[in-house]
């Protein structure tokens, strides 16, 4: 499901076929519209909307071009118009609009210092508009924050330094279909380097029609294209994109539903298997403290899943052979499940899984006091090994084992594995300050391939 997040279904072009508009959309694949308010007649209209569809919810607010013109009578009905409807999801659109300047500045900047009170007084999050106006957006919106003022940026329009610091002050970031257009790579180098987890998709419809469909009415339906180009960016599948902009989305407006397996999920091309949230160590950088979500799957699991659940997950998921690859990975360790893993790598071989791989971060031998690679051998086909260090000094601090001459049992792992297992990667995650040259150096003297993850993020 995808959630098109700023659409306006009470402006011409849509609103003469909102039936027509909304079919072709669920047929998308977009499960959610929040149709955005631009002054006070147009917000009752999307309050109206939303309330008589299902699948449609609203914002109230007054845009700047209209800053001049809203009275604070206007206001106060606007907020009572919030108040009486719980299809209404936010306040916005509000902002600053430099670029055709339709209400003197000083009225725009007024309106919306006014609009962002109303929003935190409701406890509602704000859909920003800002064209031109960066530097006084964020002036005002740092002015008025206060504690808990949330938003959204929509049609995000600066460049990585401006996302950067929109993001430092909590707010997310929504892409609309400009991202496609080919001249806009400022907007794909900002894709390409936030967190997707805040990020939002939105069509801004009737306007801004993506690419493949420039020229014509933009619609709700039209989010895919840029769900794919987000996707192509990230080098993601169009569903991973679409799950963790829902989930975000469900993150600031409550709504949108995601439905994840915590025990087998998928991301691109492969499926993962989360068999246990145990762990032999307990990492500075470990992204589980945070929260157990990863790519937009929340793995907390509520028990430890036996061989026949796993196997099960793998069949809801269409089966092993529906994969490129299955991992077992998850939010801990998967060897100290090490019968469990090996009776399930068996088993999808039997069914026919094309390559079998572990994510390991290499200490089953010494907890198990078992030789761990040979009794793997045969049965996966590549393992990824957290080094995570150039030496046991900076591996006891980095990754804070629960046993003791760990870094040392990292590397037999690691050499007794390139004698049994046909793919052996040793990986570390860039945290500021390592040294992933010497990292680098240990991996070739073990003869294994070596692998940087970027620091905080997973999958
Ligand atoms: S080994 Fe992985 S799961 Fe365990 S604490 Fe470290 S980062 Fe987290
Ligand atoms: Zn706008
Ligand atoms: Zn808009």
């Amino acid at each position: 499901m995808i959630v098109d997040t700023h659409a306006h279904l009470t402006l011409e072009g849509l609103r003469e076929d909102v039936e027509g508009v909304l079919s072709r959309a669920r047929r998308a694949g977009v499960g959610a519209v929040i149709t955005v308010g631009i002054d006070p007649e147009d917000s009752r209209a999307a309050v109206t909307l939303a309330e008589a569809r299902s699948g449609v919810w609203a914002t109230v607010g007054v845009h700047p071009h209209e800053a001049a013109r809203v009275t604070d009578a206007q206001l106060d009905d606007l907020a009572d118009l919030a108040r009486s409807s719980d299809r209404v999801v936010a306040w916005g659109e509000i902002g600053l609009d430099y670029f055709r300047d339709r209400s003197p500045r000083d009225a725009q900047q007024q309106r919306f210092r006014d609009q962002l009170r109303r929003a935190r007084e409701l406890g509602l999050p704000v859909v920003i508009h800002d064209r031109e106006a960066h530097e006084d957006t964020l002036r005002i919106l740092r002015d008025e924050a206060g504690e808990g003022l949330r938003g959204v940026f929509h049609c995000f329009s600066g460049d990585l330094a401006l996302a950067r610091e929109v993001l430092a002050l909590g707010f997310y970031l929504s892409v609309p279909g400009t991202v496609t257009y080919p001249r806009n790579d400022r907007l794909r180098e900002v894709v390409a380097h936030v967190p997707l987890e805040r990020v939002l998709l939105e069509t801004d419809c009737p306007f801004l029609a993506p690419q493949p469909k420039r020229g014509r009415t933009n619609e709700p339906a039209y989010i895919v294209h840029t769900a794919a180009e987000v996707a192509r960016v990230r080098g993601l599948e169009v569903g991973d994109v679409a799950r963790i902009t829902t989930r975000a989305c469900r993150n600031l407006f409550g709504i949108g539903e995601v439905r994840t397996n915590p025990i087998a999920y998928p991301i691109r091309r492969s499926l993962y298997l989360n068999v246990t949230d145990r762990c032999t160590n307990r990492c500075a950088f470990c992204p589980k403290h945070r929260a157990p979500v990863v790519k937009g799957h929340d793995l907390a699991l509520d028990h430890e899943p036996t061989a026949d659940e796993v196997l099960a997950a793998v069949e809801d998921q269409g089966g092993p052979e529906a994969w490129d690859e299955v991992v077992f990975c998850g939010f801990g360790e998967p060897l100290l499940r090490l019968d469990l893993v090996k009776r399930v790598a068996r088993e999808l071989r039997a069914r026919g899984a094309r390559r079998i791989r572990i994510n390991t971060d290499g200490l089953a031998s010494a907890v198990h006091r078992r030789d761990v690679p040979a009794e793997l051998a045969g049965l996966v086909d590549a393992v990824s090994v957290s080094l995570n260090a150039p030496d046991a000094e900076t591996y006891e601090r980095l990754c804070r084992p629960g046993i003791p001459d760990a870094y040392p049992a990292v590397l037999t792992f690691l050499s007794r594995a390139r004698e049994q297992i046909p793919e052996v990667t040793a990986s570390v995650v860039a945290v500021p300050g390592l040294d992933v040259e010497a990292c680098r150096r240990r991996a070739e003297e073990l003869g294994v391939r070596f692998r940087v993850r970027p620091y905080n993020e997973v999958g």
